[in-house]
C-alpha cells in the first residue's frame, strides 16, 4: 500500500531478493489466488523476498499476486509495532467502524484516491509455519488489512473510487491532514 517513514522495519539478510512489482492491466492481478497448503521453504522464499521488495518500495502492504504468485499470502505493515505482518491465507473475521481516507498502491504508481473501510478489522491468518493466530489492526492498518486481502481475490481498491486525485486535491488533502495533526 501507501508509502510510510519506514522505520524500524525487519532487518533483511543479503540472501534475499527484489521481485518485480507487477502493475495494474497485468492479468495475475485480477485472478482469485489459490490456499498456500505446502509451508515450506519455498514460501519462506517468497515471503522474505516481499519483505526486501516492500521495504525497497517504502510499502505498507504487498500482497503475493503483485509479485506474480497466485496464492493467498500477503505482508501487512503494522503500524503499532512498526514490523511487517506475514499473513497466509488470512480471512477478515470482524469488522467495525468506519474511515474514509487515502489509499494508493504499489500496482498503481504514483495514484491516489480516497477509500472508506471499515476502521477495526479482526483477521484470521496462519503464520509461514502453518500456524493459524488472530490479529486486530485500526486506521490504517486496518485499512491495509482490508488492501491486502481483496488482492488475494484479484480486487484492486481502484474498484472503490469514482476518480484518482489530482495533484491539487492529494496536495490540499495532506495539508488539511497536516493541520489536524498539529
Ligand atoms: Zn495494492
Amino acid at each position: 500500500m501507501y508509502q510510510n517513514m519506514g522505520c524500524g522495519i525487519k532487518e533483511v539478510s543479503k540472501k534475499m531478493a527484489l521481485r518485480k512489482i507487477v502493475e495494474q492491466g497485468e492479468e495475475c492481478l485480477t485472478k482469485v489466488c489459490r490456499p498456500v497448503e505446502a509451508f515450506n521453504r519455498r514460501l519462506h522464499d517468497l515471503l522474505d523476498d516481499m519483505a526486501e521488495t516492500l521495504q525497497n518500495a517504502n510499502g505498507a502492504g504487498l500482497a503475493a499476486p503483485q509479485v506474480g504468485v497466485l496464492r493467498r499470502a500477503c505482508l501487512v505493515l503494522d503500524e503499532k509495532t512498526e514490523q511487517y505482518l506475514e499473513l497466509i491465507n488470512p480471512v477478515i473475521i470482524q469488522q467495525s467502524g468506519e474511515q474514509t481516507g487515502l489509499e494508493g498502491c504499489l500496482s498503481v504508481p504514483g495514484k491516489w484516491g480516497i477509500v472508506t473501510r471499515p476502521n477495526h478489522v479482526r483477521v484470521r491468518a496462519q503464520d509461514r509455519n502453518g500456524k493459524w493466530f488472530e490479529v486486530e489492526g485500526e486506521g490504517l492498518t486496518a485499512r491495509a488489512f482490508c488492501h491486502e486481502i481483496e488482492h488475494l481475490d484479484g480486487h484492486l481498491y481502484t474498484e472503490h473510487i469514482d476518480h484518482f486525485l489530482t495533484e491539487e486535491e492529494l496536495r490540499d488533502y495532506l495539508e488539511a491532514e497536516e493541520q489536524e495533526a498539529e
